[in-house]
């Protein structure tokens, strides 16, 4: 443990009490710094709906000491399998086999971040809104309140109003795409044997469902489709949605129109992830499309890398030279992340024969499967060495 200048123990204020924000907290509070985290909301809430965790957060929740609450009851995924409107498995999509990946409730996630940063120490309050910061430290708040820290950290999601007020953004964009996601109840019948436990991702036209159970009871739907789609708007019109998926009627049928929260997704790129003793971090930094998702893996893992980069800090004037280097280090993954993300997009718009083509093409061509791979395959920093997990 350091974090301490002169016998002080350094000290972060975190606007954001979000995956990203909390990951934060956690990890430097379990390197001793002293923590609080602002979450404008009344409480640290989310939307009901799954999140793919991938075996690089996975080692970070494992880093942080949360990772059995979070995947505690949760299928192992084994296959990601890509259908077309006729319902033929366009790639398989088998999962690396010593790789993890689990999808959990958000709300789970988020109550595990968390309590393990409640546990290791950090300030959690509420009804707190960021409104901008200052690079010497210097969180304000709509309270009226200004907070000096050593650190201030921005994981205030898309529309941050630190990342804003710093003018830090060098892209800041919306795709045409967005989904509308839910978790509804499994019930007996509900997947042919064969597909138990799988993750399925179904085409039609430019619409595209996504069905993946998350344990026995529990199965987490997403109905993307662009901006213009009539379908995109709640209550979910299941009819028309059925017309698009009739295999997939009986699930579609029981989302009822209190369910369901529609996001369009997000591409944002800084010209530098911190500015003096700020730091940027989660999607008010590196916002992607959800196609890998690694969006909130990323942020984990970016949490984690920052307290490692800080830990051997004994200077306050050192501090934002480690967030220099954090990026340096951090960056090039993200980016790749963000690039492939949004290149699979692109199939949106492809007519039906090509884009058959093109998953059955990605499916067998091994260095494509290491770029969508390439994330889950690396050890975060901070995180213990890790161990085997073959299926
Ligand atoms: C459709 C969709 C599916 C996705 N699926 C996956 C997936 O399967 N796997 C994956 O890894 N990622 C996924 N992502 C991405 C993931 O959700 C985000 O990357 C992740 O939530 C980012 O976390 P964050 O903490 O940076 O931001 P957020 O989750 O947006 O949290 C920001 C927090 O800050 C609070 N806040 C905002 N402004 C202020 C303020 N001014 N003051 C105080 N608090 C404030 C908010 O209330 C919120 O609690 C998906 C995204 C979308 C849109």
């Amino acid at each position: 443990m350091n974090a301490s200048e002169h016998g002080r123990r350094f000290h972060a204020e975190i606007a954001g009490g979000g995956i990203g924000g909390l990951a934060t907290a956690a990890a430097l509070a379990r390197i001793g710094w002293s923590v609080r985290v602002h979450e404008r909301q009344p409480r640290i809430q989310t939307i009901g709906a799954g999140i793919y965790i991938w075996e690089n957060g996975l080692q970070v929740l494992d880093a942080l000491g949360c990772l059995d609450q979070v995947i505690r009851d949760t299928h192992r995924g084994f296959a990601f399998e890509i259908r077309d409107s006729d319902g033929h498995i366009v790639d398989p999509g088998v999962l690396p086999p010593d790789k993890r990946t689990f999808t959990v409730p958000r709300i789970r996630l988020l109550h595990a971040l968390r309590d393990a940063a409640s546990a290791a120490g950090a300030e959690l309050v509420v009804n707190s809104e960021a409104i901008r910061a200052e690079p010497e430290g210097i969180l304000h708040l709509q309270s009226g309140a200004s907070l000096k820290a050593d650190l201030v950290v921005g994981a205030d999601g898309v529309r941050s109003p630190i990342r804003e007020g710093l003018g830090l953004a060098a892209v800041n964009r919306r795709t045409e795409e967005g989904s509308v996601r839910l978790i509804v109840n499994i019930r007996p019948g509900d997947f042919d044997p064969a597909d138990h436990g799988k993750y399925i991702e179904q085409w039609a036209g430019e619409r595209r469902f996504l069905i993946t159970p998350i344990n026995d009871e529990e199965v987490y739907l997403a109905f993307s489709a662009l901006e213009s789609d009539p379908g995109r708007h709640l209550p979910l019109d299941k009819a028309t949605w059925k017309k698009s998926f009739p295999m997939w009627a009986h699930l579609i049928d029981r989302v009822t129109d209190d369910l369901g929260h529609w996001d369009r997704y997000s591409v944002i790129h800084l010209q530098s992830w911190s500015r003096g003793h700020v730091a940027l971090l989660g999607d008010s930094a590196h916002a992607q499309p959800p196609n890998l998702g690694q969006g909130a893996g990323m942020a984990m893992q970016n949490a984690l890398a920052l307290a490692a980069m800080l830990r051997p800090v004994i200077s306050r004037d050192r501090i934002p030279d480690a967030l220099q280097a954090w990026e340096m280090s951090e960056r090039p993954l993200v980016e790749h992340c963000q690039k492939w993300s949004e290149l699979y997009g692109e199939v949106i718009s492809m007519p039906e024969a090509q884009r058959r083509a093109t998953f059955r093409a990605a499916a067998t061509n091994e260095w494509i499967r290491a770029q969508i791979f390439r994330a889950a395959h690396h050890h975060p920093l901070g995180a213990p060495a890790p161990a085997e997990h073959a299926m």
